[in-house]
């Protein structure tokens, strides 16, 4: 990636994101360019709670360059509206952005050189929350665990110095295979936002509380 000098400190995060997608379209190093037909950045709101990252495009996400657009992203449709969150409130990623051949699962060496632009846009949104949707997504916050164990947890990691929160889910592709999955995965969302909101809300309780007390 080209250098970025300290000229994002200056930018807002819509900017900051704007740029990013300029700079990666640009990237002729990157792999899987070639085979593509569109680069799928990922979309959203940049003050986003909720960052989602996925796996990578399929057919429809590279034809339409827009993550999340074909049977798993109709699914995840159901599971963002299963719990009352509208699309356009979250922000939704992959760990690869452009499709490989035949949708074959991405190459660790193809994971790596997309990673410092989706590190910059982990940085640039800030959420409060990282879904990660599979287990290419989930290898990169946690190591050697499998996501039939963790799916749906809370997980408190270091990443570049400060502390992040992320919550495993299986992937909706894998949901569409599996009736079982499907119902975890549901069931995982409902009980993330129910927690989440909870924990929002208790947040502005205890703030109005020091408010009262100032
Ligand atoms: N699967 C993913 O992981 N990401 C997409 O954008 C679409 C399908």
């Amino acid at each position: 990636m080209p250098s970025l000098h300290n000229k994002f400190l200056t930018m807002d995060k819509k900017e900051i994101l704007k740029k990013l997608h300029k700079l990666m379209t640009a990237d002729e190093t990157l792999p899987l360019r070639k085979g593509a037909t569109n680069l799928v950045f990922g979309e959203g709101n940049p003050d986003a709670e909720i960052l989602f990252i996925g796996e990578g495009p399929g057919y429809w996400e590279d034809q339409k360059g827009r993550p999340f657009v074909g049977n798993a992203g109709s699914l995840l449709n159901q599971l963002l509206q299963s719990v009352k969150l509208d699309r356009e409130s979250v922000f939704i990623t992959n760990v690869i952005h452009y499709r490989p051949p035949a949708n074959r699962d991405p190459l660790p060496e193809e994971i790596e050189a997309f990673q410092p632009y989706l590190d910059k846009i982990i940085e640039a949104i800030n959420p409060k929350v990282i879904v990660t949707l599979g287990r290419f997504s989930m290898g990169k916050f946690l190591y050697g665990v499998k996501i039939s164990s963790v799916h749906g947890k809370t997980h408190i990691v270091n990443w570049k110095d400060k502390e992040l929160v992320v919550v495993p889910m299986y992937h909706p592709a894998a949901a569409l295979r599996s009736q079982e999955i499907k119902l975890q995965l549901f069931e995982d969302f409902r009980k993330f936002m129910e927690t989440f909101r909870k924990l929002k809300e208790e947040k502005k309780e205890k703030a109005i509380k020091q408010m009262k007390l100032l």
